[in-house]
């Protein structure tokens, strides 16, 4: 019943007329409970004095003053009435603008309170926008409180809102329930709902509206990942008998290598091993920056399976990388008895049916390829593991196209876009997360140079030398051909220019999407074996290509590419022992956005710090890929500022679900009515990404 009662219209508070209903239902304000979530944005502090001397700062004053003369300035009857003022710090002038009415509600000798911000002008101490009023006429609305503002619109003044919410919070937050458990109140010191509400409206002190913050922070982040935690629940549900999981097969690969393992590339095929070995299905994301050694992680991963006689599969998102992989692979494994295949949607119809057929009897182990590993007729004879490179390229239903080629298959997923920590809780929050942070052994910092286009010369002569020295390099352009519409260099026409003006002692190559896949597969053969020394390109390159001579990477029109693309371009260079650049070459024209990538790229190294960045330009929703728009807005929380708070929810919940998994189920909710207009909390949205 209380329920129904948080459900009525706002329209039955006093103050709430027709046109304010329209100006509350263009901020989507319907019902009393959604105003009692239409929380401030801002507070003025009028409840600490802060006298007139301030003023002379930038801080807002808060005071009681004397009103000690008036004054008329300006010409004829534009005439400004000038109010003197003075409290025990200083004195100033109040500017009555188009009101000079205010003689008399201010004479000589008031005593008034005032709020307002004041500079140190013409010699004088002055303010255009200040509150007043006298002292001494009962309780007053405007002073000795924290006052909330909030987001307004049309006809609605921050009186008639506080008016109304002030009401709501008399007559309806008693109805409103507590939406956690029991003893997390007690262990965070929470404030009850009705407490909290009334806290983060009106709050009686600063700490009230501290901690009905931190109550409301928590609770937002509480409920999020209550329902994540809830469909981790599910897919982990699905329970198989724990087994031991062989390591003969991954030691041969060991000795077989010509370098070690990193400490994180350990320690990740550990958590993977556990995974195996667990009595519920891997579902693991391996994030690591460009370069980590994600890839022979990846072949680690499948060997036990294989020494079982089970199958692997590794699918990637382009025809380039997935070959990429699939020759490393046939190499690293060479010699191991390993049977590996690679399908991609262009292999000649008798071929395809013959490797379906060996797929399906088992003579296959392992094998790689592109989408094409999802198709209806692929069917395998006992998939046991499935990898997914590159996994933000995907889609959910892609992902489960694959696993349900097997009976509960462990997916690993591998992304070289690091996610930030805050959104691997919460869009991602049913994958268990392993980071690969520390690089191979030896690898050097690439430098990072800007120069502006118009000044590229400079940037071809240090290319050509490095060049003369063996080593190799990358062009990238936005753009494939001319464009009619867009002022920009093009991969085409560059190619031409830069193979025969600036680089004739030089082979050149390119590729791009529209070029076919025999070309593609020919070009990058050449540019593996040194062939070709420069590689003209788009953004094809972006993803995983593997070349270590090459040193040398060139952006022109930088100031196009996202954040996420420079940094997986940049991450094409520096994979081997010599010093490798990246030359981002910008036009002139660009935008404050296109300037700040390019910074950020400029100041930083790290994926992480740079796909953090990525965040605060772009915002979660797009970074997510989550096409709702409102996804993830939460009502007062924020993910980077309360990224602790929300690792603590994701812990609390993950205890709280396996003590009692019916918590607050859709079902058995009392008061989570009130969050049925928050966007976070559907499954659907949530299962994207
Ligand atoms: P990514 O994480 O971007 O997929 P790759 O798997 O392509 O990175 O690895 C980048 C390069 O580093 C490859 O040439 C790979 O052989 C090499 N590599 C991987 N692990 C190590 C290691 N532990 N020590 C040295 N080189 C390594
Ligand atoms: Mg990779």
């Amino acid at each position: 019943m209380f329920i129904r009662e948080l459900k009525q219209p706002v329209s039955r508070l006093k103050g709430i007329g027709d046109a304010a209903v329209k100006s509350l239902s263009s901020m989507e304000i319907f019902s009393v409970s959604d105003l009692l979530l239409h929380y401030p944005f801002r507070y003025e502090d009028r409840l600490n004095p802060v006298p007139l001397v301030y003023g002379r700062s930038d801080k807002t004053v808060n005071t009681t003053a004397l009103v000690t003369g008036h004054e008329f300035f300006g010409w004829g009857h534009k005439k400004a009435l000038k109010v003197h003022i003075q409290d025990d710090t200083d004195s100033a002038v109040l500017l009555c603008f188009g009101r000079n009415f205010l003689k008399d509600k201010l004479p000589v000798g008031q005593e008034i309170r005032i709020y307002g911000q004041f500079q140190f002008k013409f010699n004088e101490l002055q303010s255009g926008t200040f509150d007043f009023e006298p002292v001494g006429e009962g309780e007053s609305d405007l002073f000795d409180k924290i006052l909330p503002v909030y987001h307004l619109s049309g006809s609605l003044t921050q009186k008639n809102l506080r008016k109304a919410i002030a009401q709501a919070l008399r007559e309806y937050a008693i109805a409103v329930n507590d939406e956690m458990n029991i003893p997390l109140y007690q262990k965070y010191h929470f404030l009850s709902k009705e407490e909290a509400l009334k806290g983060i409206h009106f709050p009686a002190s600063e700490e009230t509206l501290r901690q009905a913050r931190a109550t409301l922070i928590y609770e937002e982040l509480f409920h999020l990942q209550l329902v994540i935690g809830r469909r981790a629940l599910k897919q982990h549900s699905l329970e198989r008998e724990s087994r031991t999981i062989p390591a003969m097969l991954q030691e041969s690969l060991r000795e077989k290598l010509p370098f070690k393992l990193t400490g994180d590339q350990e320690k990740v095929l550990e958590e993977i091993r556990e995974d195996m070995e667990s009595s519920r299905a891997m579902c693991r994301l391996v994030q690591g920056d460009v370069g980590s050694g994600k890839t022979l992680v990846a072949f680690m991963a499948a060997l036990p399976v294989i020494e079982q006689g089970r199958q692997a599969a590794f699918m990637a998102p382009t025809e380039l990388l997935a070959r990429q992989h699939a020759e490393n692979g046939a190499r690293l494994l060479s010699g191991l008895g390993v049977r590996i295949a690679f399908l991609t949607g262009n292999i000649n119809a008798e071929n395809r049916k013959h490797l379906l057929e060996e797929l399906k009897d088992g003579q296959i182990d392992l094998i790689v390829g592109t989408h094409a590993l999802f198709t209806e007729d692929v069917v395998f004879k006992d998939l046991a593991l499935a990898i997914v490179d590159e996994q933000h390229r995907f889609g959910v239903k892609q992902r489960l196209a694959l696993l349900s080629k097997g009976s509960h298959p462990d997916l690993l997923l591998m992304t070289a876009t690091p996610i930030p920590r805050t959104l691997a809780l919460t869009a991602f929050g049913d994958l268990d997360v392993s980071t690969i942070k520390t690089m191979p052994a030896g690898r050097k910092v690439i430098e990072t140079h800007l120069a502006r286009i118009g000044n590229e010369q400079k940037v071809y002569d240090f290319v050509r030398n490095e060049l003369r020295s063996g080593r190799q390099a990358y062009f990238v352009y936005p753009l494939i051909q001319q464009s009619e519409k867009m002022d920009l260099k093009d991969a085409e026409s560059m190619y031409h220019h830069l193979e025969n003006d600036v680089f004739p002692d030089f082979k050149v190559g390119m590729i791009h999407s529209k070029i076919d896949e025999d070309t593609k597969e020919h070009t990058m053969k050449a540019f593996v074996a040194r062939d070709l020394d420069i590689l003209v390109a788009t953004s094809v390159v972006e993803v995983g290509v593997d070349v270590p001579n090459a040193t040398i990477m060139v952006i022109e029109h930088a100031e196009r590419f996202g954040l996420s693309a420079l940094h997986q371009l940049r991450g094409r260079v520096g994979r081997g022992e010599h010093q490798s650049y990246n030359f981002l070459l910008y036009s002139p024209e660009l935008t404050e956005e296109g300037k700040k990538r390019i910074m950020v790229m400029k100041e930083n190294s790290d994926g992480f710090v740079i796909s953090e960045e990525d965040l605060k330009l772009r915002g979660p929703g797009e970074l997510t890929g989550v096409r709702q728009s409102g996804y993830l807005k939460l009502r007062i929380a924020d993910f980077s500022r309360d990224a602790d708070v929300l690792v603590r929810a994701r812990d609390d919940v993950k205890e709280l679900l396996k003590n009692d998994p019916g918590f607050l189920k859709p079902e058995n909710r009392n008061l989570r009515e009130m969050f049925a207009k928050a966007p976070p909390y559907s499954d659907d949205l949530l299962a994207s990404g």
